[in-house]
């Protein structure tokens, strides 16, 4: 796709997102002003990031962060290393980050950040200086009291810890709290990298349960295998339930009876793909969005589910494990058609959640078992689903559950920016 075309398509998504929260804001006739503060990011910073490439010669790329909003608490959100984040893109991500927050009811504001480069170009030392050089670009806007950046697309738990390193540094006094997803030696959170994929298992079990459909019978599809979809789809097998169809970017695999999940993975980390997995049916990645199914889960990229084949999706229920699977269009004839979406300032929340454990954790400097993570990180998402559907069947109904999101989040939004004073005006119109 060329750049252009590229960067409308993220235009859309960022022109998507304020559609929704003005319309949001406008139905729950909460004063205008609501909306004024959150069309904005607070602040957005691009820098130049040097760094001083393996072969001698210094490269300046360019470096975002966009510090969305943080009415609820310090700016949170993750750090992308790829070649075509935009500056759209990245105020788009960090809007969802202050709507997931909010909904799932931790009290961080929102924020995203982003080197423009290709990381499969750079050598692990590159990408070391890289990312302490964006550190010394932006630490004096990043702190565990400030904004805490987390992993995102090409960032892990080695970046993490390379940004407490480099913070601490800056700061003369160690300072982990100042990311979460970090490695478990330098103050990580046990099941911080699962957390995502729990919290969809966590939020189609209760889908399941409010629109009376048995998970046990039920058949799951889920397109992409990686950290989101793989530990879904994990989960869903070790619970016994059918997961019918997988794909990843090189294509997907069906099997009517259920796929044997295990297998698929030992394929994948032995060949780094799912095609060629000889347990069921090739298909292709469009195949895998319209095949017979009770749930899907597109846990991959943005815009999937769109006017080219929501009609044909078969599914009962569509849980958003990827941010902005569904484009509005998509929205819209996924509703004429009966089938809830569970929207993704939801449903894949769970990662935003245990990364609030994982900084409690820090501030009091003590740890928590496995168990204690994954049972809270179980109510924290059962709770926040059923306040979200109670809310959306009593005062949205013939609208969609995302627009039942997005009014629930706005109004706590609401809520903390009256009593803050932002609000001069009062809370509604
Ligand atoms: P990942 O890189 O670990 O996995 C992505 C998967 O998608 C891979 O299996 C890849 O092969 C597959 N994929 C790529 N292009 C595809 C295509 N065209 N068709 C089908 N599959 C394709 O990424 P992830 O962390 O699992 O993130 C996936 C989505 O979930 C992203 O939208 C991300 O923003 C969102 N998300 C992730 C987290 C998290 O904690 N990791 C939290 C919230 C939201």
């Amino acid at each position: 796709m060329s750049v252009d075309k590229l960067k409308k398509k993220e235009d859309n998504t960022l022109t998507a997102t304020l559609n929704m929260m003005k319309q949001s804001v406008e139905l729950s006739e909460l004063s205008n002003d609501v909306y004024e503060h959150l069309k904005t990011p607070m602040r957005f910073v691009e820098v130049a990031i040097p760094v001083e490439m393996d072969n001698g010669s210094t490269k300046v790329f360019t470096g975002y962060r966009c510090q969305h909003n943080n009415v609820f608490g310090p700016y949170k959100g993750g750090l992308r290393y790829h070649p075509d984040v935009t500056t759209e893109s990245i105020k788009a991500l960090s809007m969802w980050m202050t709507l997931k927050c909010s909904l799932v009811g931790v009290p961080f504001g929102g924020a995203k950040g982003a080197i423009v480069c290709d990381p499969a170009k750079l050598s692990m030392k590159e990408k070391e200086r890289m990312t302490r050089s964006y550190v010394g670009a932006l630490g004096s806007i990043l702190g565990p009291e400030t904004d805490i950046p987390a992993p995102d697309v090409a960032t892990d738990a080695q970046v993490m810890a390379w940004i407490a390193d480099e913070y601490s540094n800056l700061m003369r006094v160690p300072s982990f709290g100042v990311v979460t997803g970090k490695p478990l030696a330098v103050g990580g959170c046990v099941g911080r990298t699962e957390a995502t994929g729990r919290g969809c298992f966590f939020v189609t079990r209760e889908a399941a349960k409010a629109t009376g459909m048995t998970l046990q019978e039920s058949r799951i599809a889920i397109q992409g295998f990686g950290n989101v979809g793989g530990n879904a789809a994990l989960l869903f097998a070790e619970a016994g339930i059918p997961v019918v169809a997988i794909s990843d970017v090189s294509g997907g695999v069906y099997n009517d009876k259920g796929l044997d999940v295990y297998s698929l993975i030992d394929h994948v980390e032995k060949t780094g793909f799912v095609k060629g997995f000889n347990g069921g049916e090739e298909i292709t990645n469009q195949e895998l969005l319209t095949i017979d199914c009770d749930v899907l889960i597109p846990a991959a990229l943005e815009n999937q589910l769109n006017g080219t084949n929501a009609d044909q999706v078969r599914a009962k229920i569509v849980v958003e494990g990827a941010n902005g699977p569904t484009t509005p269009e998509a929205d819209h004839i996924l509703k004429e058609k009966n089938i809830l979406v569970v929207p993704d300032i939801l449903s894949n929340s769970g990662g935003v959640t245990v990364s609030y454990f994982e900084w409690v954790q820090n501030n009091y400097g003590f740890r928590w078992d496995l168990e204690t993570v994954n049972r809270r990180l179980e109510e924290k998402m059962s709770e926040a689903f059923n306040l979200v559907y109670s809310f959306f069947c009593e005062r949205c109904l013939g609208s969609d559950m995302r627009t039942g999101a997005y009014r629930y989040s706005i109004q706590r939004l609401a809520e903390a920016m009256q009593y803050r004073g932002w609000l001069r005006n009062g809370t509604f119109r």
